[in-house]
Order: structure tokens, then C-alpha cells, then sequence
């Protein structure tokens, strides 16, 4: 084989770049099925029209939660009653739940572990510890969202929910690493039992996304993050967020290799929440089979588009 490297030095240069874009540019075909792992919806969103767009991007299954951001509960029961009228496709989670204050309260807990069992839930929807502020979204002076994992009311509620056995969806965006980090990552370890969902890869940089996936076996992520960088963060945190997967509409080699080396820790989905994003949820399911799931060898791409969610939620595809 290196008998066919060019003799001169800057020969094999070229040749090896060459052999390198096209191994990492190889396009492959996966049209599979597609398990769509994490998506919430709301009173703002039409809930039929929602699962009618579901259908059409020719989704075979969607793990979907509530969002209640007024109060405890807020959408749980209309959530409810959409699932029964589509069993085939929705695999529910507890609500997301907006007002935490400092720590997970007691009433949250006891309003969630009874639930799970009263619905079936079939994982615990985000919760949401960290959220730097979005142009469209909630405004604050610290400018974010912050729930300090290591609380005592949060400590007990993986107590409780560890006996349950269902996974538990994180939102964490990686901006304060070095705060948000170590809390983690003790988290993780003293829960071994708790399969954790960090969505969205935590908006994260390659690093960083290795770093948590290869010292903690109990973490999964969604890959329904950006596919280009995300612009509605303010410059600073925008600075301390990962970039885009994808650069005019290839999936990026070293992203590549990310999703190749955890192929069985990352999950699809579309993380569908607020109307605009409903709205362009086909194009979403579209832009990730052409822009992602495209440049994977097929038994990879199979894995991450639904057969890792199977093996997190216990449910088969039929
Ligand atoms: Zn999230």
C-alpha cells in the first residue's frame, strides 16, 4: 500500500489530502426508519396539525413531553389524551416543567414519581438547569436559566426515579464548563443506575462532548442540536458554544468521527418545542437525513436514527 505513495514528500502530501476528502465526503444512502427521541409541545402549537406533520416526515415513533411553563402540570392532561389517540406513534415523558427555583421541590417530585407510574411515562422529560438566554425567549439579568445540579431536592429525586428505571433528559448547555462541569460529572458517577439524556448535545464542542461521553457510560445525547452554528445567543456565550455539525450541507469529518466513535450514545431527534420550530419539522427530519445521517456508514446511521432510542425507551419499532 505505501509503496504506491508518491516518492517526493509533497506528492504524498496530495495524495493523502485526496484520499482523506474522500473518505470523509463519502456519501452513503440511509433511508431507514426514524425514531425521533426528544420533542415538546405546548398550548402555542396546534397539537393535531403537529402529529399530522409527525406522520408525514414518515416518523415511525416520537418520545414527546409537555411543557408547562405557567404551572405544575400545565398541557399534561391534553398530552395525554393526543396519546391515546395515537399510540402507534407518541412514547410520552413527564412535562418540563419551567419555575424551578434553586432545587427541585418537593412538590415536583411527589407531582412527577406519581405520574410516571399513573401514565406509564416512559422517561422524564428536560429538565432544565441550564439555558443561556435566546433572543426569543425568557430574559434575565444574569443572563440565563440556572438550576444548581447539585441540590439536595435534585439528589432526591434521582433517588426516587432510580428505582423507576427510565431515563432522565438533562438540559445543559455546555457554556459554563467550568462550573457546570464537575457537578455533572459527580452526578453521573453517583448514579450509575440513571441513564441520563443530555439533548441536544448540550450545544457542545467536540471536546467537550468526548470528555463527558467517555467517562460517563450512563449518558446519551440527542444530536438535535444546530446544524449550523447557533446566532440567538448573545456574542459572549455564543463564543463558548460549539459550532454547527454541518458546513454547506455536509456533515463535518471531525463531527464525523464523533458520531462514528459513540455510535451507540447518540440518538436522533428533532427536539420540535415552540411553534416556529413545529413548523419546519419536516424540513428538519429532511435537512438531518440529507446533512448528518447521509454521511454515516448504514449500520451507524441505523443506530443512531432509531436503534439506540429502542434500546433507551424499551420500545420496538414495529
Ligand atoms: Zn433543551
Amino acid at each position: 500500500m505505501f509503496k504506491m505513495i508518491p516518492a517526493s514528500s509533497k506528492g504524498s502530501l496530495i495524495f493523502l489530502t485526496i484520499i482523506f476528502f474522500i473518505t470523509s465526503f463519502k456519501t452513503y444512502s440511509y433511508d431507514g426508519p426514524l425514531f425521533d427521541a426528544m420533542a415538546q409541545i405546548d398550548e402555542t402549537v396546534n397539537m393535531k396539525q403537529a402529529i399530522k406533520d409527525v406522520r408525514n416526515a414518515s416518523i415511525s415513533k416520537i418520545a414527546l413531553f409537555a411543557r408547562s411553563r405557567k404551572f405544575l402540570g400545565e398541557n399534561e392532561k391534553k398530552l395525554i389524551k393526543l396519546q391515546k389517540k395515537n399510540k402507534d406513534l407518541i412514547i410520552l415523558g413527564a412535562p418540563k416543567y419551567f419555575l424551578h427555583k434553586k432545587d427541585i421541590s418537593k412538590k415536583f417530585t411527589n407531582h412527577t414519581l406519581a405520574n410516571v407510574d399513573k401514565y406509564n411515562y416512559a422517561f422524564i422529560g428536560e429538565i432544565l438547569f441550564t439555558h443561556a438566554d435566546k433572543d426569543h425567549g425568557r430574559q434575565h439579568a444574569s443572563g440565563e436559566t440556572y438550576l444548581d445540579p447539585s441540590g439536595e431536592g435534585h439528589l432526591n429525586f434521582l433517588k426516587s426515579i432510580s428505582r423507576k428505571k427510565i431515563p432522565v433528559m438533562i438540559h445543559w448547555e455546555f457554556y459554563n464548563w467550568d462550573r457546570d462541569f464537575p457537578k455533572f460529572s459527580k452526578i453521573f458517577s453517583q448514579f450509575p443506575e440513571v441513564t441520563f439524556i443530555i439533548p441536544h448535545m448540550g450545544f457542545g464542542s467536540i471536546n467537550q462532548i468526548d470528555t463527558i461521553l467517555s467517562s460517563h457510560p450512563n449518558v446519551y445525547m440527542t444530536i438535535s442540536k444546530s446544524l449550523k452554528k447557533n446566532t440567538s445567543v448573545s456574542k459572549e456565550i455564543s463564543l463558548k458554544i460549539g459550532e454547527g455539525m454541518v458546513e454547506n450541507k455536509v456533515l463535518k469529518p471531525d463531527w464525523k468521527n464523533l458520531l462514528v466513535k459513540y455510535q451507540n450514545r447518540f440518538m436522533f431527534a428533532t427536539d420540535a418545542h415552540k411553534k416556529h420550530r413545529w413548523k419546519k419539522y419536516n424540513k428538519r427530519v429532511k435537512h438531518t437525513r440529507k446533512q448528518v445521517l447521509r454521511f454515516l456508514p448504514n449500520d451507524v446511521a441505523k443506530k443512531i436514527a432509531y436503534k439506540n432510542a429502542e434500546k433507551i425507551y424499551g420500545i420496538k419499532l414495529k
